[in-house]
């Protein structure tokens, strides 16, 4: 999968891009992540990315031009162009906090598409005429936070668990929260007893079918108490 970002700040993604599972998945060529400064498509002399709202009011918005520029680098042509195969096409995603929340539902959707590109926003947002260039506007959740690049980062995160190679057993993706409409069940490591409490016996008991049961059950019990709205 390729996935280009469009941000005022590329430097912010130094360090998730360059460590652990994205890191990974960019070593075995199963992502392709580039970051695209949108500032460098500025044709004034102080590359400025903002200006005031018009109608007055407070804060700045990103102008439409340079965004406009940088989702043309990014093989954006316009909305709804028509691909033969769906997936096939560069699904323009603006992160913001207006959209549909991010949810596992929306998130192994996106793991189908071979090309994403995730705009990210800055002070008010952007100009509203560039949302004719873009296909969803996604949020990570009913709070506002200063620009589009974290959010951006949880997309990517959570996307990249679900292509095939990224995480070694795909079991271990299958059987996470959400992924089947449950929470996971509880966890135990080595030692059998830490701090006097004992890991459940039927843990240590070797029969697989009896392990399955159990924590199919906690799995059950946990959704009923901690979110049973997953359950309706
Ligand atoms: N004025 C906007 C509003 O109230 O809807 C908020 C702008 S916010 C300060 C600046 C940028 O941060 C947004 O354009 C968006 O890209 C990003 N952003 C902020 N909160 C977000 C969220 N919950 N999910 C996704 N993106 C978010």
């Amino acid at each position: 999968m390729k996935i280009d970002i469009l941000t005022i700040f590329p430097k912010m993604f130094e360090g998730p891009l360059t460590c652990s599972l994205l890191a990974k998945a960019a070593d075995k060529k199963i992502l392709n992540i580039s970051c695209t400064d949108i500032r460098s498509f500025t044709k004034d002399k102080h590359n400025k990315v903002d200006d005031r709202p018009f109608g007055g009011g407070p804060g700045m918005v990103m102008k439409p031009e340079p965004v406009y520029e940088a989702l043309k680098s990014a093989g954006v042509k316009k909305r709804n162009n028509l691909y033969k195969n769906p997936f096939k096409k560069p699904l323009v995603i603006y992160m913001s906090p207006q959209g549909k929340t991010l949810k596992t539902g929306i998130v192994k959707k996106l793991a189908k598409y071979e090309h994403l590109v995730l705009l990210c926003g800055h002070y008010e947002g952007i100009d509203e005429r560039i949302i004719e260039w873009v296909d969803e506007e996604i949020s990570i959740g009913d709070y506002v936070l200063t620009g589009g690049e974290i959010p951006a980062m949880v997309l990517i995160d959570s996307v990249a668990r679900m292509l095939p190679g990224v995480v070694q057993d795909k079991l271990s993706v299958q059987q996470d929260s959400f992924y089947n409409g449950f929470l996971d069940y509880p966890h135990y490591t080595r030692p059998a007893e830490f701090k006097k409490m004992k890991v459940p016996e039927v843990l240590l008991s070797g029969n697989h079918s009896d392990i399955e049961k159990w924590r199919k059950e906690q799995a059950l019990e946990r959704t009923k108490k901690r979110r049973p709205d997953l359950l309706k």
